[in-house]
């Protein structure tokens, strides 16, 4: 009838049935079932206070049961990885009141149960609820949890100002990315969504970002233990944290650079984790881990 012609002010829908309640494991999701456990720590910096094997104990302890034997690991700081044998366990034990009791947080990995696609061609005055609105899914294709526009940097006069793009990053539930989706009757091809690669100017660690960092700095110019935005050291003389070349440390000419983008692109097709992914293409030199 008429064209709409309001700006897309609303640049992510997160369907109100997802928004509410905590993620758990589905009848028809199939496996591995893990859950992930974390304790809020009053000082994050106090590194890992969760031992696997204590952790193990504390299960044995609380009699729960059905965990899959090698299933609990620690998967980074301060998080353990605990895997069921079904879907109805790791359900259980995520309303387990015990949890709550020790101040423990789980969380059901999403990248185990959902998958994440990228449509382009979506109107830019669209919201994104008028999308998920319209779209009819594939047969054996979860709902669609969330839908977010991407926005396209732009810098004009010292000004950054985001634009919005026709590319949409769709999440399913389950485990299916379907090839099209439709949106009125118009099919949307669906591609492999790959999590862009981002590093902390802070510390050079790879996923995160300074506003996010728990770490000391590290001098991405000369690698001493300082912030890199201050340093003076030009790149000729620089010092990569990543390989030792000569290079400043968010060069992406660094091989880091290049095996981190692999890594994306691992986790997202086969949908594992970072740490998953990372263990899968070896670390040559990497003095940092060290
Ligand atoms: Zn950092
Ligand atoms: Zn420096
Ligand atoms: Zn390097």
């Amino acid at each position: 009838m008429c064209v709409r012609s309001i700006p897309s002010i609303q640049t992510v829908h997160v369907h109100p049935s997802f928004s509410e309640a905590p993620m758990s494991y589905a009848e028809d999701d199939k496996g591995p079932f893990i859950v992930h456990v974390s304790r809020e720590v009053s000082d994050p910096a106090s590194g890992t206070t969760i031992r696997a094997i204590k952790f193990g104990q504390f299960l044995h302890t609380n009699k729960i049961k059905s965990v899959v034997n090698d299933g609990v690991k620690n998967v980074g700081r301060n998080k353990i990885s605990v895997q069921f044998t079904s879907a109805e366990a790791a359900n259980s034990f995520l309303s387990n009141p015990v949890l709550d009791l020790c101040k423990y947080k789980t969380t059901v990995p999403t990248y185990n149960i959902t998958r994440i696609g990228l449509v382009k061609g979506v109107p830019v005055d669209w919201s994104m609820q008028e999308l998920v609105e319209s779209l009819e899914l594939p047969s054996g294709c979860g709902q669609v949890m969330k839908a977010r526009r991407l926005n396209r940097k732009t810098i004009s006069e010292g000004t950054v100002t985001w634009i919005p793009t026709q590319s949409v990053v769709l999440t399913f539930r389950g485990q299916m990315l379907p090839e099209k989706i439709y949106s009125y009757h118009t099919s949307l091809p669906v591609e492999i969504y790959k999590f862009p690669t981002i590093q902390c100017l802070i510390c050079c660690r790879y996923s995160h970002i300074k506003t996010q960092c728990r770490s000391k700095p590290r001098c991405y110019k000369c690698a001493q233990p300082h912030t890199g935005e201050s340093c003076e050291v030009s790149e000729d003389n620089a010092t990569c944290l990543h390989c030792s070349g000569k290079h400043f440390t968010i060069n992406k000419s660094c091989p880091e650079f290049s095996r981190q983008q692999s890594i994306k692109v691992i986790m997202a097709q086969e949908s594992i984790s970072y740490l998953e992914a990372s263990s899968r293409i070896p670390l040559p030199l990497d003095p940092m881990q060290k």
